[in-house]
Formats: C-alpha cells, structure tokens, sequence
C-alpha cells in the first residue's frame, strides 16, 4: 500500500476532543486529516446525552480555572462561527457539607481566582430553589456562571468549523496501526481506508486510549456510566430551564456525588446521573443495559435531594464511559519519548466543558507553540 496523501496534523478519534482539535488546526491553514471510526456525534464513547455541565468554581483543582476562561470564550466563538446555540447559562449550586471536597474545593478555586459565587445556608438554599431539600447540614455554593452545553451539537458545530477551513475528515474508517519516527517518516496511520502520513498525529481516543495508545505511563481505566430522565411526581415546571439550575450533590460518603440539569422540554424528563462510582469496563464489553436495581438506587438519591424528583417515573437512561486517570486529572501533552505525537485522554468525567481549549492546547502542541494555561505536571502523560 502507498501513502494516499501527504497531511501536516493526522487527528485520531473525532469526539468530543478529536473534533475541537481539527477545528483548532484547520482554523490555522494546516493540511489536517480526522479519522473516526463511527458516524459524526454518534452515542457509542463519551460525547451524547443532551446535556454536559459546564461550571468554573471547579473543586477538581484551581488549575482549571484558566483553561475554563478560556474554554466559556472559545464556545461563544463557536458559536458564532457555526450559527448554532451551543452554550446556556443556568447558574448552578454545589451542595454538600461545608468541609466536603465538592463545596470547599469549589470555595477555594472561587476565592483563588475572585470568581462570582455566594454561599448559601440550608434554609436559603431551599426558600431560593424550592425543588431542593437536602440532608440537614448541608450547604449551597451558588455559581451564577454556571450551565450547560449541548455535546451532539458541539461536536457537530467543530466538524463543520473543521471542514469549511478545509479539513478532510473521514467517518466510518477505523485507524488500525500507528508509527512515528520510523523508516525517517514522522508520522504513518493505517485505517481500513488506506496509510497516510503527516508530520504530526494527535491521539484523541476517548474510552479507546488505553488501546491505541499501549505505550503510555499513565495507567487509564474506563468507567461504565449511566445518565437517566426522571419525570417529576408533581408538575414539570419548577424544574424547567430558566428556574431549575446545574447542581451537584455530595453525600455523606465522599465518594459519591450525585448531579443534574433542568428539565429542557415539558416532556423529556429531568436529567440526573451519579459522578463516579460506577463500574470497570471496556468499549467493547460494556453493558448497554440499563437494569431496575441501579435505576432504583438512582431514585433513592435524588429522593434526598429532589424529593419532587426522585419520587417520578423513569423515562429513559443510556450509557456512557469515563476515562478515568489514577488521579482523575487529564492527560494532554507529548506522548513521552514520541515528540510526533501530541495526547488527550483520561478526562475521567468531567472533560467536555474543555473540548474547545483542550482543542487550541492540541494545535498548540502539533504545531511547536508553547500552550498558554496549561499545567504542564499536573496534566503530564509520563506521571506514574
Ligand atoms: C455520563 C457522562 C456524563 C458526563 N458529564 C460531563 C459533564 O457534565 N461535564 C463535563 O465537562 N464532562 C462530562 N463528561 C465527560 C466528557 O463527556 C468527556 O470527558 C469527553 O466527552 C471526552 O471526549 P473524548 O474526545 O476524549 O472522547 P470521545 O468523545 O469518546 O471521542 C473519542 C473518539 O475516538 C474515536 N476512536 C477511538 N479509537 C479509534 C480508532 N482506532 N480509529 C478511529 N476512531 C477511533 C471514537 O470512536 C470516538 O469518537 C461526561 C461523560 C459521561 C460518559
């Protein structure tokens, strides 16, 4: 087989990151290839479900912050460029006791950074937002700033953004073999549909990275998830958007928090979902299905938080993979030892609010400019 056709950047995986990446290349007139293995915005990896929170009071860690700037920038640029609304703006309530992880991280980064935020008492947390009744104890931060974004409809807006600045982007057509610096040839892929080489390749894998990306130190696991849509037991408008914001709830066990959007129609139901704690698993051998013991035990959490909610019927739930690092931070930078090659992965179920920027800090790396904001150890793909 002969190289089909020389690229300067070739883009592996055109999800959430993949997409935003090619967006990012193509804008700057690089000759730019997109291999994905499935259809446009398909629901096979980490990218479907209506709705991703997107916040910046961020307990994760106040490194964030920065990148999260400058991700609300770049998704009013997108959708600008692309003519879609892809960005809304609830405001959203981290709640939990004022010790747990999720209210005094989110605290720390607010101050840190100067970020608009208030702290709610229990009391004003519920005479403010009536649909909420948490445990007793518990405390809300209030983030104006905060909403969601609408994933199908992202990854499509950068495809499209993609392609008009020239990007030649092939769906259906599964990268089955990579090399770099080999045979003096910087970069070669081999895909169902022929070899190609460029000067560059940049891995945006998703549930897929620890497979097409073996070599790599930091070890990543995936994690089964599951988004379902509860209809409330009473009427539906207290929880529509423009009244209900974001939330997340941390519990009493530190490990378990506990999330969801407002309603976005009349009739698709409420969003909740559990934020880790779900199962090992793989793209190949997840269960897609759904069963009534972990759908009840779903219930019985938003009970204590919605009781409104909890109470409802189920009207769907899908589910969706987490790439998960040891410590839960991403992975982005230069493959170590393969200077050709520029990694994202491991955004361990919170990566999406960043797709843009994680878009620009991958045309950053592919193209030999230092990436503004980015925390070069704490990201670092040769951490152990
Ligand atoms: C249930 C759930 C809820 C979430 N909620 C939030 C949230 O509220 N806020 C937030 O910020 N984040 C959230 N996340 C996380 C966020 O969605 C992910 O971090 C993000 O979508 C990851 O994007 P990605 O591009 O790495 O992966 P994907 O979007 O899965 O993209 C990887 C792509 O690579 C392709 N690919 C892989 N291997 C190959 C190959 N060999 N050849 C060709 N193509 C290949 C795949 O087909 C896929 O399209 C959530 C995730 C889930 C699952």
């Amino acid at each position: 087989m002969s190289a089909e056709r020389e690229y300067d950047v070739i883009v592996l995986g055109l999800g959430a990151m993949g997409s935003a990446a090619a967006a990012h290349l193509a804008r700057r007139g690089l000759r730019t290839l997109g291999l994905e293995q499935y259809g446009p915005a398909h629901d096979k990896g980490s990218s479907h479900g209506e709705s991703r929170m997107i916040r910046k009071a961020y307990f994760e860690h106040p490194a964030y912050v920065p990148l999260l700037e400058r991700s609300y920038a770049l998704w009013r640029e997108l959708e600008a460029e692309s003519g879609t609304d892809l960005l809304t703006v609830t405001g959203g309530l981290l709640i939990g006791s004022p010790e747990s992880a999720t209210v005094a991280g989110g605290r720390a980064s607010a101050e840190r950074w100067g970020l608009a935020h208030r702290i709610l008492e229990r009391s004003e947390l519920i005479a403010e937002f009536p649909t909420f009744d948490p445990p007793e104890g518990a405390v809300g931060l209030w983030e104006p700033d905060a909403g969601f974004v609408r994933p199908e409809a992202a990854v499509s807006a950068h495809l499209r953004v993609a392609e008009a600045h020239g990007a030649d982007l092939r769906f259906n057509e599964v990268v089955t073999d990579w090399s770099a610096g080999e045979r003096g040839v910087p970069v070669e892929v081999v895909s169902a549909g022929g070899r190609f080489r460029a000067g560059r390749l940049v891995v945006c894998a998703g549930p897929w990275a620890p497979q097409v990306l073996a070599g790599l130190p930091v070890r990543l696991w995936v994690e089964r998830q599951v988004l379902y849509w509860f209809e409330p037991s009473g009427p539906i408008d207290p929880f529509l958007l423009g009244r209900q914001p974001v939330w997340i709830w941390e519990t009493e066990d530190p490990e378990v928090q506990l999330y969801g959007f407002p309603a976005l129609g009349r009739t698709g139901g409420v969003k909740v979902a559990f934020f880790h704690g779900g199962e090992p698993s793989t793209p190949e051998g997840i269960s897609r299905t759904v069963s009534e013991a972990e759908a009840a035990r779903m219930a019985e959490g938003v009970r204590r938080v919605l009781p409104g909610l909890g109470g409802g019927r189920l009207l769907r739930a899908t589910t969706c993979m987490y790439t998960n690092s040891p410590d839960r931070h991403f992975v982005i930078g230069e493959l170590p030892g393969v200077p050709e090659v520029a990694v994202a992965c491991g955004f361990s179920g919170h990566g999406f609010k960043f797709a843009p920027v994680v878009g620009e800090l991958l045309a950053d790396l592919a193209t030999g400019v230092t990436p503004r904001d980015l925390p070069v150890e704490l990201f670092s793909p040769s951490r152990g």
